[in-house]
């Protein structure tokens, strides 16, 4: 990969702050977006404006074509058997949400039991907790080792015979764990369990596959994956999308309405109520096009490199913990230097034009496993570069020597 050339696709990252080069390592939290996705939304709204599906003229037309077309574009990105299964939602953390409520409506009664991990962001935490005190459910936690990865003998002993569901994060946001999500599926298929993964921070990194992978439920938000902000998908088993209930009511997503019966409308629209973001699918198409043309393979390749080399870099600062040592793992580093507290760091890599995330990441119940407040986290996209490494470590350098 020419990455000099891809960088010109992404006109902020010529940006200065505060005088110095933007280094942007905050992609775990949201990515940049390359030009032809901007460009996308702004054709969308100058040439294809008008609301979708019911309308019999010219422009209506043509933006629901391309707003199908653009299901059909996720679709093959995650090799979902048909379109019928890819359900746009606002991200990944209404998909997670739309499956917690409807499952636990349709199939869990007072007692049975959801498993989640302790790596899993707050949004796969906090809807299986509203359905807990709704229908008085238990969440049983797959605990992890201390490199990070999560210890799957346990894991096989948490199930009974209430177990309903398996919800798991692909890719930890703090720690870069990639979880061996298909044994996971596996092991909850011989207890005949369905399995929810959330793919945010699994599809801008690597290859996913749904019918290899055998999920039942599969969610991402598009912003992380180059897209807009505001959409993301729910891939869903069209079975299982089949016989389960709506989500929510209201125009799109009905057959037919009369005050004494209504029925719904044929997948996937009985899923998507209201006037969707069809300016959003067709750039977060896009995007997924952008991705496809650069090559995951690639993408991964380049990103890994970017680890590896930050890695070894960090490991040479005195009093440098580095959170996640997983044998397999994503471009995410969590650290912290000393005692330095992570916001100091932040906020101090900040005036050197460094973009990083520091905090719990929206992971608590992780902080808590790891017997600490925070951390800093640097994430690398494929369009980060091993200068932009040298520079963040100098960085930090920069502070410890502040500090002591
Ligand atoms: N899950 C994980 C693992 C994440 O990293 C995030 C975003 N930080 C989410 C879920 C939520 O994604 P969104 O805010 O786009 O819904």
């Amino acid at each position: 990969m020419d990455i000099r050339s891809i960088r010109k696709d992404f006109p902020i990252l010529s940006h200065k702050i505060y005088d110095s080069p933007l280094i942007y390592f905050d992609n775990a939290a949201t990515t940049q977006k390359p030009r032809c996705v901007v460009e996308k939304i702004e054709e969308g709204y100058y040439n294809a404006n008008a609301n979708i599906h019911r309308g019999v003229h010219f422009l209506s037309q043509e933006a629901t074509e391309a707003h199908e077309k653009a299901r059909r574009t996720v679709q093959k990105f995650i090799n979902a058997r048909s379109s019928n299964e890819i359900v746009f939602t606002r991200g990944t953390t209404e998909s997670v949400n739309l499956v917690s409520s409807i499952f636990a409506d349709a199939c869990m009664n007072e007692g049975d039991e959801v498993i989640v991990s302790v790596m899993e962001h707050h949004s796969n935490i906090v809807p299986w907790q509203i359905q807990a005190a709704r229908k008085g459910i238990a969440i049983k936690v797959i605990p992890m080792n201390e490199k990070g990865e999560l210890q799957m003998d346990v894991y096989r002993n948490l199930f009974s015979e209430k177990t309903k569901i398996v919800a798991v994060t692909h890719v930890s946001n703090v720690l870069g764990t990639i979880n061996p999500v298909k044994e996971i599926i596996e092991i909850a298929h011989e207890h005949e369990v369905p399995v929810l993964i959330d793919g945010a921070q699994s599809v801008p990194h690597l290859k996913v596959d749904v019918q290899d992978l055998d999920a039942e439920f599969y969610a991402f938000s598009a912003h992380k994956i180059y897209g807009p902000t505001g959409i993301g998908v729910l891939y869903g088993k069209e079975e299982w999308l089949d016989k389960l209930p709506p989500y929510q009511g209201g125009g799109e997503m009905i057959a037919s309405v009369t005050f004494e019966k209504t029925t719904f409308n044929e997948l996937p629209f009985k899923f998507e109520a209201g006037t969707p973001d069809f300016i959003g699918s067709t750039a977060m198409a896009e995007a997924l096009n952008y991705i496809s043309a650069l090559g995951l393979d690639n993408i991964a390749a380049w990103e890994n490199e970017l680890l590896q080399y930050a890695t070894e870099k960090l490991n040479t600062i005195e009093h440098m913990r580095i959170f996640g040592q997983a044998r397999h793992k994503s471009s995410v580093l969590s650290f912290l230097a000393g005692d330095i507290h992570h916001y100091d760091m932040g906020m101090l890599l900040d005036r050197l034009g460094i973009a990083v995330r520091t905090g719990h990441h929206c992971a608590q119940p992780l902080m808590q496993a790891l017997g600490i407040e925070g951390t800093v986290r640097a994430s690398f996209s494929f369009y980060n570069t091993k200068e932009e490494i040298d520079a963040f470590v100098a960085g930090i350098e920069r502070v410890c020597k502040m500090f002591h």
